[in-house]
């Protein structure tokens, strides 16, 4: 059923959160996106991904339950080919018909990093300007986004719930919150979903090119994002509509929070 978007939602960021946990406390992942995409409550949504490690899951739970759904690509111009072509693939087999692919304003990265290699001293920076700026700018249109966060992901997100507040401004929808990255794997081998081909390299979380490394058996599977840096999180997370850097508790965000 179409959404209706003609009135935004009512009521404070903090209280819809508050009436849509509740509401769907008992529902999963797919009752999450078919019934909460069409609630007044949520508003105007869309996916944000990455086209990453585990992304084909909820761009195949999307593509089945509401194909219209917006999806924003955010496109660093660092990513690795493989995940440009994967993009393409993914838009393709699943038909998804409304990508937004996301940059930065050319004349922003010719000023801030004319050679390209802001990553190499400046990565909080260079996040800065080729996702979170892009990004916000790209949301502004939203009152929510459909992220990938998972409780089994780290301290930060063990209490992440299907619904968040971003400040006074948008709704983070998690319909993932609950599953596992055996249910991850499940999902995908009995949906018979194409994989990144860089996770048969040996790379469980995909990034930026320059930043993304392989990660050896035994170890954390961001291992190999930002290696040998204190920096785990791209800070994509918005508070009061400011886009703020790096993790802020349970509110951080990544381009792997982005499905
Ligand atoms: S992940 Fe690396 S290359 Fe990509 S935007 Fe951040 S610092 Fe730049």
């Amino acid at each position: 059923m179409p959404r209706d978007t003609s009135t935004g939602p009512v009521g404070t960021v903090a209280e819809r959160v508050v009436a849509l946990n509740a509401r769907y406390r008992h529902h999963g992942a797919t009752a999450v996106l078919e019934r909460a995409l069409t609630d007044p409550d949520l508003g105007k949504v869309a996916l944000v991904s990455s086209f990453g490690a585990e992304s084909v899951v909820l761009l195949h739970l999307v593509s089945v339950i509401a194909p219209e759904t917006p999806v924003l690509f955010v496109d660093t111009r660092m990513l690795f080919q493989e995940t440009l072509d994967y993009q393409r693939e993914l838009a393709e087999k699943l038909a998804l018909c409304d990508i937004r692919t996301i940059r930065a304003h050319p004349k922003r990265v010719e000023f801030e990093d004319p050679d390209g290699t802001l990553n190499e001293f400046n990565t909080d920076a260079c996040c800065n300007i080729r996702k979170v700026e892009p990004l916000e700018r790209a949301l502004k249109e939203f009152d929510g986004w459909i992220t990938g966060r998972k409780r089994y992901q780290g301290s930060t997100r063990q209490d992440v719930d299907f619904f968040e507040a971003e400040g006074e401004t948008r709704i983070k929808v998690n319909p993932l919150a609950h599953w596992g990255r055996e249910d991850l794997e499940d999902y995908i081998v009995n949906n018979r979903l194409p994989r990144h081909p860089l996770v048969a390299k040996g790379y469980p979380s995909i990034g930026c090119a320059p930043c993304t490394s392989p990660v050896k058996p035994g170890e954390d599977p961001r291992a190999g994002r930002w290696r040998g840096q204190s920096k785990t999180e791209c800070g994509i997370h918005f508070i009061n509509g400011k886009a703020v850097r790096g993790p802020v508790g349970d509110a951080s965000n990544n381009e792997e929070n982005a499905a």
